[in-house]
């Protein structure tokens, strides 16, 4: 099972406040609240909720000012903020890049539809998060960027076809990978005769990662290799 997502709710209103708290709790969110701007920054900034619903007319510090100086900061510029307006608040400026909120909703809002925004807006935050760049597997460290390897912190130097197996064999751990399977997605291209090639990296590359690891590149006979789990 997934971890709840937190969301951080911060508006003075005590209805308001307690309406959505609730609505949000019975979806199985886990909430945080304040009531005063300053006290919701703070908490913003400490917490790092997954996503902040935003009054925007707050005692101590506006929902503008609090919207800016989150998205000043690297440490809270990707999360998003759903501000809640009063019909005839400047709707324009708060949803501008400007002021970088990321959704808006005027008061009185149903709590369903606040509800269904903040799911819309979390899928859409969650499939724009850039793709891990950082595996690990038991004590290695592979840099997906860089193409480099480390065993318990000491690097390993492979050729970029060995890192692209190794990379291959991790990514599917506990499946087996033909060595057509291999070619395609290594290479680029498979046909016949090159299994062979296969065979001759897999055997220098369980060779640079020593001992411990050569014995997790498992040979499966006549079909390829598989990464145990
Ligand atoms: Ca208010």
């Amino acid at each position: 099972m997934t971890k709840a997502k937190t969301i951080l709710i911060v508006e003075d209103e005590t209805d308001i406040l307690h309406l959505i708290e609730w609505h949000l709790r019975a979806e199985a969110f886990s909430i945080l609240t304040a009531q005063n701007g300053i006290k919701g920054l703070e908490l913003a900034m400490t917490q790092l909720p997954d996503l902040i619903i935003l009054d925007l007319m707050l005692p101590g510090m506006d929902g503008l000012e609090i919207c800016k100086a989150l998205k000043r900061n690297p440490k809270t510029e990707n999360i998003p903020v759903v501000m809640l307006t009063a019909k005839g608040e400047e709707v324009d400026r708060i949803v501008g890049l400007e002021l970088g909120a990321d959704d808006y909703i005027v008061k009185p809002f149903s709590p369903r539809e606040l509800t269904l925004r903040v799911r819309a807006i979390l899928r859409r935050f969650e499939a724009e998060k850039p793709e891990e760049t950082k595996i690990t597997y038991k004590d290695l460290l592979i840099d997906l960027d860089s193409y480099r390897v480390w065993i318990e912190k000491n690097e390993i130097t492979l050729t970029v076809t060995e890192f692209k197996l190794l990379v291959e064999l991790i990514q599917n751990k506990g499946r087996v990978r033909t060595r057509d399977q291999l070619l395609d997605r290594v290479w680029g291209y498979q046909f016949d005769g090159y299994a062979r090639t296969v065979d001759t990296h897999i055997r220098r590359l369980r060779q640079k990662l020593g001992e411990e690891y050569a014995d997790a590149v498992e040979t499966v006979r006549g079909i390829g290799y598989r990464c145990k789990e």
